[in-house]
């Protein structure tokens, strides 16, 4: 799912690498269309969907010689999910992921997770019901791959922290005051990652690494006391497990997607990877350094969400999407999106224990409140 975003075209490019292992049966898109026709002819999948209705005809047409079905509309994705695939790479960008990740777990299919804003806004759902179907959700984002391959280390004993790294994205080094001034084109100049300009702004904000905390708050099924953000800007390391003994493992690699998602496909298997390897004597040193919440206040915003708990971080995510949204179309300024968000999470009608139908209404409400305060942002 989300064929012809970054993670999904890095995923493509491990089938391509390893033909006699994979079979594509579905590819979604929401309107790269003339991309997904490209994929479509080289993978030959079973069925395609093309989100955007308005281009369903013209990847009917391109297809029509082939014996891939092409399909329009997240209704179709839902429903294509759950049949014969063995595992579902979900890719999709933001809470978009939400519904067809729930089909697909609730067809018991084994899930890839790149979609971090599905464990963010319902993490205690997405979990449950994974749990209940007997569905193994295996992470993809690379942190969380790294913890994952640590644990495997742990033998059964328990996990004293989790040391979750960050690279600190291009504004590290940066004074509050230049920041602030920061056009997108600054932000989306990511120092090691390649990835989907959503990502790249919650990386630049540094919301990303709050989403990753509330991910692998679920995923590992940990604390969020336990959880530590450590900038570490070489991003060697993608992540630690601490035990009580102070043994610490880590799992390090070149910054490269496409390894946790190979793995997250071949698990417990490890295939060939044309990747760049480690070289220790050329890297010389790796650094660490605490997180800067004042410079950084998204991460702040998602540590008091995950406080909070209930339906906040859903509230979080929704107004994150907005406010990146509108930065991405030079609407507001960069920290414009720390203001609309400790809104947003701040003016939140609590709900405790939330239902899926309250996660969705959560998520309406706080867009239209985000809009809102985007306009007045404009107006002011
Ligand atoms: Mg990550």
């Amino acid at each position: 799912m989300g064929s012809t975003g970054s993670i999904g075209r890095q995923t493509l490019d491990v089938v391509r690498l390893h033909p006699d292992r994979f079979e594509v049966a579905l590819l979604t898109a929401r309107s790269s269309s003339e991309l997904l026709i490209k994929q479509a002819l080289e993978f030959k999948p079973d069925d395609v969907v093309i989100c955007d209705p308005s281009k369903w005809e013209e990847v009917r047409r391109a297809l029509s010689g082939t014996t891939t079905e092409v399909h329009a509309g997240m209704d179709s994705v839902c429903g294509l999910v759950t049949g014969d695939v063995d595992i579902v790479l979900s890719a999709l960008v933001g809470f978009s992921g939400l519904r067809p990740t729930l089909a697909a777990i609730g067809a018991g299919k084994t899930i890839a997770l790149a979609n971090k804003e599905t464990l963010v806004a319902a993490g205690s759902i997405v979990m449950d019901r994974a749990e209940k179907a007997g569905v193994r959700i295996r992470p993809v984002d690379s942190e969380h791959s790294a913890i994952w391959q640590c644990l495997e280390g742990a033998a059964g004993n328990p996990v004293e922290k989790i040391h979750l790294t960050a690279s600190g994205g291009p504004f590290r080094t940066w004074p509050r005051e230049r920041i602030a001034a920061a056009t997108k084109d600054m932000a989306l100049k990511h120092p090691n990652w390649s990835m989907g300009a959503k990502i790249t702004i919650d990386s630049a904000t540094m919301m990303n690494k709050g989403f990753e905390l509330i991910e692998a708050k679920w995923l590992f099924e940990t604390p969020a006391a336990k959880i530590h953000v450590v900038v570490h800007p070489e991003s060697i390391i993608h992540s630690m497990v601490e035990f009580r003994d102070g043994s610490v493992i880590a799992q390090l690699g070149c910054p490269d997607m496409r390894e946790p998602i190979q793995l997250a496909l071949t698990y417990p298997e490890r295939l060939y990877l044309n990747n760049k390897k480690l070289d220790f004597a050329a890297l010389g040193s790796l650094s660490f350094q605490e997180p800067d919440l004042e410079r950084f206040p998204c991460l702040g915003l998602a540590f008091d969400a995950i406080g909070r708990g209930g339906n906040v971080p859903a509230a979080l995510n929704a107004a994150n999407e907005a406010a990146v949204a509108a930065y991405l179309e030079d609407r507001i300024g960069f920290y414009d999106i720390s203001g609309i968000v400790s809104d947003c999470i701040d003016g939140v009608d609590f709900v405790a224990e939330p239902s899926p139908e309250d996660i969705f209404t959560t998520n309406d409400v706080v867009l239209r409140r985000a809009d809102e305060l985007i306009r007045r942002w404009l107006h002011s």
